[in-house]
Parts: C-alpha cells; structure tokens; sequence
C-alpha cells in the first residue's frame, strides 16, 4: 500500500483514537495520537507547578522534555522527558486543563512543527483536531468523525468505569461540551472540519462498522 497519510479529525471522545489504532495497525502505518502531546505538555505544567497562565514558559517545557512513543507489548506508550506518562496524561486534571494549554499559539507552533517531521515520510494515521486543517493540509485521506454529546458522554463513562476512573455521566458531559467549545472558539487552528474531508456520525455505529467506513473512503481515495 502507498504511503499515505491519514488525518482523523473530530470533538473529543469522538472515538478518533480507537479506529486511528485499528487502521494504522492493518495497514502497517505509524499512528500518532496528537492529543498525547497536548496532554504531555499539560501534565508537565502541572507537576512542574508552571503557572497556566505563562504561555513561554510552558513552551519551554516541549524543548526540555521531549514526547516520545514507544510501542511496547501492552501497545503504544507516551514519554515526556524519559517519563512514561500514558496513564497520567488521562486523569481529570490534564483533560481539565487542556484545552487551555493547547490555545497557546507558542505551544500549537512546536508540537505542529513535531508532527509535521513525524509525518514528513508518510504512512502515518495522525488523529487530532487541526490534522486536515494545519498540520497535514496534503494529506491524502482526511476524516472528520462526529457523535452526539450523550453518546461520546457514555462511552467515555464506561472506558473510565474499566480503567477504574470515579467520574458521573452529567460531569463528563458537561467537560467534553466545554472542551469541545474551547476546542473550536480558541483563534489558532480551531476545531474545524476540512473542506475535503469526510464526515462520518458514528453514533450508533460499532467500532468495526466506523473503521469500514474509513477504509473504503482510503480504498476510494487511493485507487
Ligand atoms: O484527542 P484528545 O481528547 O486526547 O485531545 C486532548 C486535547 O488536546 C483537546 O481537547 C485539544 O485541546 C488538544 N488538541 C489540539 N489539537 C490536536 C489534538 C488535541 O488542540 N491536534
């Protein structure tokens, strides 16, 4: 197969990260979750004890401690600075947070720069919210996936309820709504759907049934 590039945009707990996994795995492709970074970056500003608010300083902090994926037997584990932080990244402080820190446009400009370089071979599936929009603005195949709110509420309820995570479905559908609004009013490369990107709802639909849809749009894209 080609070596394409696959852009996977859409809200949070959209389900963007499971099918981009899937996809990236059948076709041999490197996936590389963007979200990670941003979260990395969040959770080092706040084991840091950097202030929120001081924008240079915690783009200081990409340069000191680099974000790295490992595949191990347990799948892909997130680095910051040697630490590996896949879990931490996803406790509800950082997502709290988030949203705050990757409005930063000195923040967006390295981690951009860091995807592109990754990307810069192809055969990456990268999942995000500004891929077909800034960061792969070539890329061959671009998807925008779409849930409602109380679907991408209850999904994340029950990954949390697994990985043993307190949350109540209210609270965590209020913060996605807020990181979803955050997300898209923020000025630099906003939450948008590219205009040659595909639109799919995957509410209702399985796991499996999302990731046919991408792939007959790479097989119609590519051939
Ligand atoms: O994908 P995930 O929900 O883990 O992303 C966490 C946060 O990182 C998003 O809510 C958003 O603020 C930020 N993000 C971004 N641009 C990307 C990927 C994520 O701003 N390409």
């Amino acid at each position: 197969m080609k070596k394409i590039n696959i852009a996977i945009d859409g809200p949070a707990s959209s389900g963007k990260s499971t099918v981009a996994k899937i996809i990236a795995n059948d076709l041999g492709f490197i996936y590389t979750d963007t979200g990670a970074m941003y979260r990395s970056i969040t959770y080092l500003a706040l084991k840091t004890g950097c202030s929120l608010e001081d924008e240079a300083a915690i783009a200081a902090l990409i340069d000191q401690y680099p974000i790295t994926f490992e595949p191990t037997e347990h799948g892909q584990e997130v680095f910051a600075g040697g630490e590996q932080v896949t879990e931490a990244i996803r406790q509800p402080e950082v997502t709290n947070a988030v949203s705050k820190v990757s409005a930063y446009p000195a923040i967006r400009e390295k981690l951009v720069q860091q995807q592109q370089m990754i990307a810069k071979d192809g055969g990456v599936v990268m999942d995000g919210r500004d891929i077909g929009t800034a960061v792969l603005p070539q890329a061959e195949v671009k998807i925008f996936l779409v849930a409602s709110v109380e679907e991408r509420a209850q999904r994340r309820f029950k990954e949390n309820q697994q990985k043993g995570i307190k949350t109540d479905y209210e609270t965590l559908k209020e913060e996605i709504q807020q990181r979803d609004y955050l997300d898209s009013h923020r000025e630099v490369s906003p939450l948008k759907q590219a205009e040659d990107a595909v639109r799919i709802d995957t509410s209702g639909l399985t796991i499996e049934q999302v990731v046919e849809a991408i792939k007959k749009t790479i097989k119609e894209k590519i051939d």
